[in-house]
């Protein structure tokens, strides 16, 4: 944990010292990357006029029904607009992300940006770029430290109904639906109290799992009977997809999220792996059981990282090499897997 006073931006805040905030977030933004960004925007708006969202890239549909959505902008839209709001920013909050690198290029412009940055995440080892960290690697989402940030500073009566939808769609999307070890008392203590302040459970499930295409569906039940792929030795289930059978389905951002986890409900599998050929460079998404260290096995072959049961990696090869090299790889850590 690794948490320093944020006192001095809290009174800044409160004396509405500051002009102007960019809210920023990692390379396509997950339920609670864009939940906890929409979530800060709407309790900054009652202190700052100028503040907006400005992803790295685009995100998954399923995320657009969010209250502030149409507010965002996106870098790859609206280059020049966005980098003219991170040059003239008094602060730019970082959200669930802590290296400047996930943020493509964005990360430059917010590393010379003359504005104080502020990181809110709860990934591990993080950079040190931002005047305040506000980091804890136990939080389930970032969305939770958010929630904490503004209830310890602020008072919690400042959670509206639609801060709160924000924040309990990231609280319930990081931890698979509260199911994966991330989960605390902490974390279900939250969502309750999300809840009193209006976040409505069932229209939150409904907006983010009851959308899905007819191709979405189509391409889990190819990937399933098609693609997945077992080694029994290393207790590893994977699925790689190339560029024809995403064209083939359709594929949208967003699409394959939730795909790496069927592999790992399997009996026996610790380690499940989702390889993507997407065209700019091939992606990996792991996900592991028990202690078993994915984000390990990620950051030491594939540029990656992330936790220990839940890990993303990438790598500039061919798809047909990456699948080689992974099949290679998981060999080493064969005794570890085994051992689960
Ligand atoms: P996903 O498989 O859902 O894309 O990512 C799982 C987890 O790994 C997330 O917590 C995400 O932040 C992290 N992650 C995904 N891709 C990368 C990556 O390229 N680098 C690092 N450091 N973490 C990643
Ligand atoms: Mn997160």
């Amino acid at each position: 944990m690794l948490i320093n006073t944020t006192a001095p931006l809290v009174q800044q805040l409160n004396e509405r010292k500051i002009q102007s905030i960019v809210i920023t977030t990692h390379h396509k933004p997950d339920g609670d990357a864009m939940g906890s960004t929409l979530g800060l925007w709407g309790f900054l708006r009652e202190f700052v006029e100028d503040v907006v969202v400005c992803t790295p890239t685009d995100y998954s549909e399923n995320l657009f029904w969010l209250p502030g959505n149409e507010r965002v902008l996106d870098f790859e839209k609206d280059p020049e607009l966005v980098a003219n709001k991170i040059a003239n920013a008094d602060v730019i909050f970082c959200l669930d992300f802590n290296r400047l690198s996930r943020i493509n290029q964005l990360g430059h412009l917010v590393r010379v940006a003359r504005a104080e940055k502020v990181m809110i995440d709860h990934h591990l080892e993080p950079e040190e770029f931002a005047h305040y960290t506000y980091w804890n690697h136990e939080a389930s989402s970032t969305c939770e430290l958010v929630y904490q940030w503004i209830a310890s500073q602020f008072g919690a009566n400042h959670v509206s109904p639609s801060i709160a939808t924000c924040l309990y769609t990231g609280l319930m999307t990081d931890t698979g639906n509260f199911q994966h070890n991330n989960t605390t008392p902490v974390t279900l203590r939250l969502a309750a109290d999300l809840m009193e302040h209006g976040a409505d459970h069932l229209v939150i499930h409904a907006n983010i799992y009851d959308v899905f295409s007819l191709d979405r569906s189509r391409l889990f039940g190819y990937s399933l009977y098609k693609k997945l792929e077992i080694i029994p030795e290393c207790k590893t289930a994977l699925i790689y997809l190339d560029r024809d059978e995403l064209r083939k389905f359709n594929v949208q951002t967003g699409d394959t999220e939730g795909l790496v986890n069927f592999g790992l409900g399997l009996k026996d599998i610790v380690l499940s792996v989702l390889i993507i050929d997407r065209t700019e460079r091939v992606k990996m998404s792991f996900r592991s059981k028990g202690d078993f260290p994915a984000n390990e096995l990620a950051s030491k072959y594939f540029e990656g990282g992330g936790h220990r049961n839940a890990a993303g990696g990438q790598s500039t090869d061919t798809l047909e090499a990456t699948v080689a090299k992974f099949k290679k790889v998981v060999w080493e850590y064969r005794n570890q897997l085994l051992a689960i």
